[in-house]
């Protein structure tokens, strides 16, 4: 029998909070209104792009315990769109209401060193990796790791920021330099074949579902597409899925998250190692707006207000392209163009290396190989 939404469950007319305002918040906002429900973003620049899609606002910081405690009073559920809030915040929230992801889940993912401890304690296959908080320790870590290797901050690191490649032993005290000599993780180079993502969602009774893994390709650093299906083996495939849930599980997950992926080898040598996870919505599932019948922003509201899951099944082949800076400024092209899914996020300023908008374009379904 299909699942109904249980005693829990708000009602269409309920308010969502949400913690950030960019593109993500946006696009969380607008799927939450299709379900009839309104929202209200917290974010403390008043230009948020979100804060156009939403019916209530508040213009404050993340550490205005005031605004916080009357921001989850005035709400029915508090959900995020990034990840680096503070877990105290997270926890006053909590406090005075629901949040959902619920902050474990931003503990182990805002700190590299606690994702990839709580990553190998439960199993899934993470690249060698050594806590480092010293140049000392640095050493004696890359005489373990060996070179290259990437030496990336434990905390606030995001499209590459924070981390410095290591290619020799001797470039050791530039690279603890390069990252502030902030507390790090040393991760040895992983020589991937290819970066896959899966997008998961886990409702509050502890269902789950996955959608189809995506592959990408970033641009200095930078997410430039995500295509799918990935173009690779179905047990590879099968093994990513499985790793989502299982990670889902072991926090007790409320919402879509986001699972990274290196690939080694090919075929059928293919191995998997996690990169990270991120607790929200994703960029690299995008796509599944107009490839699938429910999106990763449906399926997030629809979590956190304990609905049943929307089907995660993908209706078309689909290849999602971001426009980054001025790329923006094909839009006019880009709306004449058959067949392509525009999403602009209404940002009032471009700035290089800005998320300013999306692509995605569909092609009939091919199975996953
Ligand atoms: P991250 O901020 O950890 O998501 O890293 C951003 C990108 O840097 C990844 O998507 C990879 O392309 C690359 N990268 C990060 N860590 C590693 C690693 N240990 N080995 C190889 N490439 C990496």
């Amino acid at each position: 029998m299909a699942e109904t939404a249980g005693e829990e469950a708000l009602k269409p007319g309920a308010t969502i909070g949400i913690l950030g305002g960019g593109q993500l918040g946006r696009m969380l906002a607008n799927a939450a209104a299709e379900l009839g429900f309104r929202t209200h973003i917290f974010c403390p620049d008043p230009d948020s792009p979100a804060f156009d899609v939403a019916a209530h606002a508040t213009i404050a910081d993340y550490d205005d315990e005031a605004a916080l405690k009357a921001f989850a009073e005035a709400v029915d559920v508090v959900t995020y769109e990034f990840e680096n809030i503070d877990v105290a915040a997270a926890e006053l929230l909590a406090a005075h209401g629901k949040v959902r992801p619920g902050p474990r889940a931003l503990a182990v993912a805002q700190d590299r060193l606690t994702e990839k401890d709580f990553l190998s304690q439960i199993g899934v296959p993470v690249g060698a990796y050594r806590p480092v908080a010293s140049e000392a320790e640095l050493a004696a870590a890359l005489k373990e790791i060996g070179a290259p290797a990437i030496l990336k901050t434990r905390r606030f690191g995001y499209d590459g920021k924070g981390q410095a490649r290591i290619e020799a032993p001797e470039e050791a005290g530039e690279a603890f330099a390069a990252i502030g000599g902030a507390p790090a993780i040393l991760e040895v180079l992983v020589p991937f074949a290819r970066e896959v993502s899966v997008i998961g969602v886990r409702g509050l009774a502890g269902a789950s579902a996955v959608y189809d893994v995506t592959e990408n390709v970033h641009r200095h650093h930078i997410l430039h597409t995500s295509s799918a299906p990935a173009a690779i083996a179905p047990q590879t495939a099968e093994a990513a899925r499985q790793i989502a849930v299982s990670v889902m599980d072991a926090l007790d997950y409320v919402g879509v998250i986001g699972v990274e992926f290196f690939v080694l080898g090919e075929g059928a040598g293919e191995r998997l190692l996690v990169n990270e996870i991120a607790p929200r919505v994703h960029n690299s599932g995008h796509w599944t707006q107009d490839g699938c019948t429910c999106s990763q922003f449906q399926n997030h509201i629809r979590a956190v207000a304990g609905w049943p899951l929307g089907t995660t099944e993908r209706h078309s082949d689909a290849v999602m392209t971001n426009l980054i800076g001025e790329e923006t400024g094909q839009w006019a092209q880009l709306a004449g163009e058959a067949g392509a899914c525009l999403h602009l996020y209404g940002k009032r300023e471009m700035r290089p290396g800005r998320k300013m908008g999306h692509v995605t374009r569909l092609s009939p379904l091919r199975p996953a190989r």
